[in-house]
């Protein structure tokens, strides 16, 4: 069956002399794995709208009951050039590419996935500054896609509105049960109501770390770059998002991306 759709290439490899082996994510179904001919010839009709975090118009021929499909022709629709020509925005954008991959099956069409996907891109890709909000944000986004939605609101316990500005410092939040506790319920340092395994149960989140997670949430990505709070608040989200999606996506693996790029700031301090 030939079939258009639109992807975003999640990763390629070569194959054998002159071909490729691409692994895409498309709007119609879900993930998807092609091979392209002659892709790393001279002749190669494909451009470079079959590299990693391309926006492209895929023609494939779509076997049943195969997973390797054969991708006749590949028109770009975005190359997001400012991903590519910038370090940190680009291991941002492999690890976003990074995390869709190891979450989804083959073949599982979610189409808002798809969308979120598309849109974290391209706010990122027009983004100036705050590139690892981009991935928080699609981190706390994909986790909602999943019925695993965090819950900064309200308190785990009471369900009263955890309110900022009652002179306390930080709050704490619950991983295993995704929500924030108000201290009258919960305080940061209080291990009353942690489960068994406590060094996934809870975490201290300040009360800046509050607000921009509330943000993270709720704002248009295209504002993400707005957002002002201290680098301390930056690690403290990259540690909370890393420690819930670990428990809620089994099997998860740290993102190679963000690890490398976090040794390439080590190595520039
Ligand atoms: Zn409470």
């Amino acid at each position: 069956m030939l079939v258009k759709t639109e992807v975003i290439v999640l990763r390629s490899m070569k194959y054998r002399d002159t071909s490729k082996i691409v692994t895409f994510y498309s709007k119609e179904y879900g993930k998807l794995k092609g091979i392209a001919k002659g892709a790393r010839s001279a002749k190669n009709k494909f451009g470079s709208a079959l590299e990693p975090l391309s926006h492209s118009m895929l023609l494939i021929y779509k076997k049943e009951h195969h997973d390797l499909h054969l991708i006749s022709q590949c028109d770009s629709i975005d190359s997001f050039r400012n991903l590519t020509e910038d370090l940190d925005r680009m291991s941002t954008g492999l690890s976003i590419l990074e995390l869709i991959d190891q979450v989804t099956h083959h073949e599982e069409r979610t189409p808002a996935m798809f969308t979120l996907l598309v849109e974290t891109l391209s706010a990122l890709n027009a983004s100036t500054k705050n590139y690892q909000t981009y991935l928080h944000a699609f981190q706390l986004r994909l986790a909602a896609l999943f019925g695993y939605a965090p819950n900064f609101d309200t308190c785990g316990e009471c369900g009263k509105p955890v309110l900022i500005g009652d002179g306390e410092r930080q709050v704490a939040f619950q991983i295993v049960r995704g929500a924030v506790f108000c201290t009258t319920c919960c305080t940061p340092n209080d291990h009353s109501v942690h489960d068994s395994d406590q060094s996934i149960a809870s975490t201290a989140l300040s009360i800046q770390g509050l607000q921009i997670v509330r943000r993270l949430v709720h704002a248009q990505l295209s504002s993400l770059s707005n957002l002002e709070f201290d680098a301390r608040v930056g690690n403290e989200m990259n540690e909370l998002l890393r420690l819930y999606l670990r428990y809620h996506f089994d099997g998860l693996k740290p993102l190679k991306s963000t690890e490398f790029f976090q040794q390439q700031q080590l190595s520039t301090m």
